[in-house]
């Protein structure tokens, strides 16, 4: 089985996609967990090349080219190997973050990354668990770990609002495949919600 976990900077997910992973290994399972933008050699090495650096130094269509690229190379070399001898695999952002983040932060590209999206990707993960957060909260935790890899919590609140937004509405679209879990409280808190959300689908 392929899950994911999305949600805005600071919402959590990253947390939450470690703890299912201990759950689901103490349960006997075979779990790869991993993570976009990277998850293998070749996919680490461009999110350098999208993260580090002058972002400016990319078009918004470079970027995005960038993005789909590094998702392949995850694909090809981590993703279906894992898939293909029965693991677990849970991935912490996938194809819906570039809907979001390269779709609607640097003008609207949703055409071009849903496009590029069937071209060179064409999955899905079973399923996907979107962690909500209010995006103040989820700015204020961003800032407090002061990563140097957040690009977009110092767009401030508006750019999260509209991409907590964008999140969201990809999700109701999408019903079947996602489950939005309030990501306010404590962690443990928020995973509990996490595994009451996947027992009707985990057999
Ligand atoms: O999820 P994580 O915090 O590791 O993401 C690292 C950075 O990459 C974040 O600033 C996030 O906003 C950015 N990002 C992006 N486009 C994506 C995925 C992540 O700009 N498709």
């Amino acid at each position: 089985r392929f899950l994911s976990f999305e949600g805005i900077d600071g919402s959590g997910k990253s947390t939450q996609a470690r703890h299912l992973a201990e759950a689901l290994r103490a349960a006997g399972h075979e779990v790869v967990l991993t993570r976009e933008p990277g998850g293998s050699a070749g996919a680490e090495e461009i999110r350098r090349l999208v993260l580090e650096g002058d972002p400016a130094r990319w078009s918004a269509e470079t970027e995005a080219l960038l993005f789909t690229a590094a998702r392949r190379d995850h694909l090809e070399r981590t993703i279906r190997p894992a898939l293909a001898r029965g693991a677990v695999v849970i991935c912490d952002r996938f194809a819906d973050s570039t809907r979001v983040y390269q779709g609607v932060t640097r003008g609207d590209l949703r055409a071009l990354v849903d496009a590029l999206h069937d071209l060179a990707i064409g999955v899905e993960p079973d399923l996907t668990l979107l962690i909500d957060i209010d995006p103040a909260e989820g700015l204020g935790r961003a800032r407090a770990r002061a990563g140097t890899e957040q690009r977009f919590e110092d767009m401030g609140l508006a750019m999260q609002e509209r991409m907590r937004a964008a999140f969201l509405e990809i999700a109701a679209a999408a019903p079947g495949r996602f489950r939005v879990i309030d990501g306010a409280g404590q962690p443990d808190v928020v995973a509990a919600r996490v595994r009451s959300a996947l027992a009707a689908d985990w057999r």
